[in-house]
């Protein structure tokens, strides 16, 4: 029973197709049974939980490595009415499974039971460290997950001239590199501490009134639901639930689900995680339903991935014509409780910028040295360049160069994220890309849809959400995600359009 419409009649294609979708739903199964855990799982759970998904791991990884799947792959790159027309659905997908196979294949399987066993030690001893507030207690830690990914990069390999990160930057962001990924970052953070300088020295901040007033979770909750599905998040096809750390999931194009968080004293933060959750729900939506759970219905990256939810979050959702929107519908939903807050009050309190230490409190601007930050320090362990010793004091440096603030102890310091104890490498940079695209898709849509900020102001989300539909969600992994940017935008990816987007508006805020 397949839903695809495949063009093709060669029955090995079809059966191999069979055969994916079948992997693909049981790693949805996966993910059905974290969304509960993350949402609904009471306590005790935690242990048969875990034995669950690793028993789900296991057989996915052995039914994604099997030799059957491997010849079904090679007789189909062998067959011209797959692979004739190479830009055809059915050799993009031939090339895409070729990719994944060849990928899982390559690392031996002790390998990977020795990852997941050390994911798991590490991130415990991590979260003991940083209760402790002491690094070195994390430190032999480190030096595990460093010489397990620099094992990893060895299996997966690299091209010529590049480096270990490189390898495993593969998993969340096809093709990028850590050369590219310095040449883009490099003229992002200049531009990026010259307007923080300036920023720092205004004489007339926004009032920061909106972030101080007091409202009612479950009044949040109503006006959070309304803003989402105004902006376009299909509630017949998705969910939205609550949880520490708001998240996205998904199980189908037609089953996706968000979350998001609630502070009586913090509206604005569950506006905008919930239009970021919202963002990555309608990519996640928006996927071609004909070629759903395969290469061509699937997100193309983590790094386009957070571009839509970025893209939502803030240049629509900290932009003025939005804000013009929602302004009323916030008196309609808390009454007498935000009478003293006015237009400009409630846009320049979402649009704080503000160094601070802490990464995922970051605003949209200060966000991206707290990814770079990340980014250099990862590189240099994996190139055998630093000691994890020295973390702590690589990263107070940077803090001190690029924000301007000094770190007190490691767990407001290098303790703060779970990323490198899940031993995961290489990951960090997907945040900073997806601002970058979010930017730059943004104003090719605004070029493409001429007065389309405008529309924001009465409402209208939808020419956005369709534009974004038809030139990145219903592309799925077709192109490169560095390729789809030159497709979508006719540029290469440039700081440029990210940087042009925080002065126009953060200048014209703080009076700069
Ligand atoms: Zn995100």
């Amino acid at each position: 029973m397949t839903t695809n419409t495949a063009t093709t009649t060669n029955p090995t294609y079809a059966r191999l197709i069979e055969r994916v979708l079948d992997d693909s739903r049981l790693a949805r199964c996966g993910a059905v049974l974290q969304w509960d855990q993350e949402t609904k799982m009471p306590p005790q759970g935690v242990e048969p939980r875990g034995a669950q998904l690793a028993v789900l791991a296991r057989v996915a990884h052995e039914r994604r490595t099997s030799s059957e799947v491997g010849d079904m792959i090679a007789a189909c790159e062998a067959a011209p009415d797959i692979v004739g027309d190479c830009d055809s659905d059915e050799a993009v997908t031939i090339q895409r499974l070729r990719k994944d196979y060849d990928r899982s294949t390559c690392i031996p399987s002790a390998l990977v039971a020795e990852e997941a066993q050390l994911a798991s030690q590490a991130q415990h001893n991590w979260a003991e460290a940083r209760r402790n507030n002491d690094f070195s207690q994390f430190q032999p830690w480190l030096e595990k997950v460093v010489t397990l990914l620099r094992h990893k990069a060895d299996c997966f390999g690299w091209a010529e001239g590049g480096e270990p990160w490189d390898a495993l930057a593969e998993d969340y962001e096809p093709g990028c590199t850590a050369a590219w990924v310095e040449s883009v970052f490099t003229p992002l953070r200049v531009r990026l501490q010259n307007l923080l300088d300036r920023i720092m020295g205004s004489s007339t901040p926004p009032s920061n009134a909106f972030n101080e007033v007091k409202l009612p979770v479950d009044a949040q909750e109503a006006f959070v639901r309304d803003i989402a599905s105004s902006i376009g998040f299909d509630f017949q096809r998705g969910r939205l639930d609550v949880s520490t750390h708001p998240f996205c999931t998904s199980f189908h194009p037609r089953d996706v689900r968000i979350t998001t968080r609630f502070h009586e004293n913090n509206v604005n933060d569950a506006i905008g995680s919930t239009m970021h959750e919202c963002g990555h729900g309608i990519y996640e939506q928006g996927l071609r339903q004909d070629q759903a759970l395969l290469p061509l219905g699937q997100a193309v990256s983590l790094g386009i991935h957070e571009s839509q939810s970025r893209l939502w979050e803030n240049q629509v959702g900290r932009s003025q014509q939005f804000w013009q929107w929602c302004h009323p519908r916030l008196k309609q939903h808390f009454g007498d409780a935000v009478n003293t807050l006015d237009l400009s009050a409630v846009y320049g309190g979402a649009n704080i910028v503000s160094p601070s230490l802490i990464r995922v409190e970051a605003d949209e601007a200060t966000y991206n040295m707290h990814i770079m930050i990340r980014f250099e320090i990862e590189r240099l362990l994996l190139k055998g360049d630093l000691a994890a010793a020295d973390v702590p004091a690589a990263w107070a440096e940077r803090y001190r160069e690029y924000l301007g603030i000094e770190v007190p102890d490691d767990a407001n310091g290098c303790l703060q994220d779970v990323h490198w104890s899940m031993v995961s490498m290489g990951y960090f940079p997907t945040y900073t890309l997806g601002n970058l695209y979010s930017a730059q898709f943004f104003d090719a849509a605004k070029r493409a849809m001429p007065g389309l900020e405008d529309g924001f102001a009465t409402g209208e989300f939808e020419p956005l959400r369709t534009w974004l539909n038809e030139n990145i969600h219903k592309q799925g992994r077709r192109h490169l995600p560095a390729d789809l940017c030159e497709v979508v935008t006719g540029s290469p990816l440039s700081a440029d359009y990210l940087m042009d987007y925080l002065e126009g508006k953060l200048g014209a805020i703080y009076g700069l």
